[in-house]
């Protein structure tokens, strides 16, 4: 197997614990624009400009955006707050992808008044944001391919998810929206999520071109954009290899030209809304072992929990554990690796091979870039950590610090304790 690196040493780690206690998130800056231009690049035969609109739920942390803005990104946001943190950031209008589902007025409202592009998720939603508000001149609508497509373990079957509207749906949802003054079309499907088969993106795309095909045979409406949704997977586990951005632009790039190239429907943009291939490998949750237990099982008791770190638990996730400061001739042991919450899946790792391990060792989870501190909870009184930028300069600034007490405490009234 080979071993998953880190970028950082464990002096540098452990220097770094005397000024931020644990547990923290790292991002590494150089790794996550390397990355993104590696993306940008492989997509660089886009007709108008290809861009990916980083889903913002896997980071919100207005550093990282920035950062992502900068690597021309723009932002995938789903909810009120997720447009609030897109504004602060001064990123607004078409550099927006609204793409909800379920979705209160006031998002819309504001989705609106920032200028983004409105994804519809249902066909309901037409005369909800048109009767309530107003149909806006661009407007995108979410596709769900039902059983033409396979599903997987984190995202469900398509015909089984919430998302999106059926093929007959799209053909009359975009007449509808037209008719109530529509004018510039986008057309939006995400069946994906951390999916490693490249062929998988290639087939998603064959079919968003034959639909954009079937709408301009249908109505004459002509698509300004596809968006091909989100859903690049990382190698989580040292065996896996990552996707190859090259062949999947190749792979889409054929099916580009077989079937909208120097059509009466083209040229159509390609954009994504990629958020854990973006910073999921460049985000490590740092932990010290506080306690070991030794019962039916082995167990090591870290001071990071789900709180921070959620994946493993909700889905039963793998995420690599580098314990530092050991060598090959550590000897190996099976450990499960829990945190201090009282539930039995907060667990990180259950029966993992790790060098035997100690109270003190500082131990590194890998892959926490994205849906790793964003996914966090308060439950049974657990306080979210600090998350650090390694900046491309080598020097480490923190970009959120840990909850604290107050902040936990803040929404209660205590005023007839006090
Ligand atoms: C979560 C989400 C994404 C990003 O998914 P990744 O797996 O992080 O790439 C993109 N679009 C939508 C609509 C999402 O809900």
């Amino acid at each position: 197997m080979n071993e998953k690196q880190l970028p950082f040493t464990h002096e540098f780690l452990e220097q770094l614990t005397q000024t931020y206690s644990t547990p923290f998130h790292i991002y590494d800056e150089a790794a996550i624009r390397e990355n993104a231009r590696a993306l940008n690049g492989a997509f660089d035969w886009v007709e108008g400009g290809f861009k990916n609109y980083y889903a913002v739920k896997a980071l919100p942390n207005p550093h990282v955006m920035k950062i992502l803005h900068e690597e021309d990104m723009g932002f995938d946001c789903s909810s009120y707050i997720e447009l609030v943190l897109s504004e602060r950031v001064g990123v607004t209008g078409e550099e927006i992808m609204f793409t909800s589902n379920a979705t209160p007025l006031h998002y819309y409202k504001k989705a609106l008044d920032l200028g983004a592009i409105i994804n519809l998720d249902d066909i309901s939603h037409i005369p909800y944001l048109a009767g309530n508000l107003e149909m806006p001149e661009l407007i995108c609508m979410r596709y769900n391919p039902g059983s033409l497509k396979e599903g997987n373990v984190i995202i469900g079957k398509p015909q089984e998810a919430k998302f999106g509207f059926t093929e007959d749906q799209i053909l009359s949802g975009f007449k509808q929206a037209r008719d109530l003054g529509a004018k510039r079309f986008g057309l939006h499907a995400m069946v994906a999520s951390n999916e490693l088969d490249s062929a998988y993106f290639v087939e998603t795309a064959e079919l968003l071109f034959d639909l954009a095909k079937k709408l301009w045979k249908r109505h004459h409406i002509k698509l300004e954009f596809i968006n091909l949704g989100g859903g690049m997977g990382i190698p989580y586990r040292p065996e896996q290899s990552p996707l190859n951005y090259q062949e999947i632009s190749d792979g889409i790039r054929a099916a580009y030209n077989s079937t909208i190239r120097d059509t009466e429907f083209g040229p159509i943009r390609i954009v994504t809304e990629n958020g854990r291939i973006i910073t999921g490998p460049y985000g490590y949750l740092v932990s010290r072992v506080t306690h070991l237990k030794d019962t039916y099982k082995q167990f090591v008791g870290l001071d990071a929990n789900m709180a921070n770190l959620m994946r493993p638990g909700m889905y039963g996730a793998y995420h690599h554990i580098s314990v530092l400061g050991k060598d090959d001739s550590t000897p190996r042991r099976l450990y499960d690796v829990t945190g201090s919450l009282c539930e039995n899946n907060d667990k990180f790792a259950i029966d993992r091979e790790l060098p035997e391990i100690e109270v003190g060792d500082l131990v590194v989870i890998h892959d926490t870039g994205a849906h790793g501190h964003s996914m966090g909870f308060n439950y049974n009184g657990k306080l979210r950590s600090a998350e650090l930028l390694y900046q491309s300069d080598g020097t480490v600034r923190l970009i959120r610090r840990a909850e604290t007490t107050e902040d936990h405490l803040s929404t209660l009234d205590f005023s007839e304790f006090d």
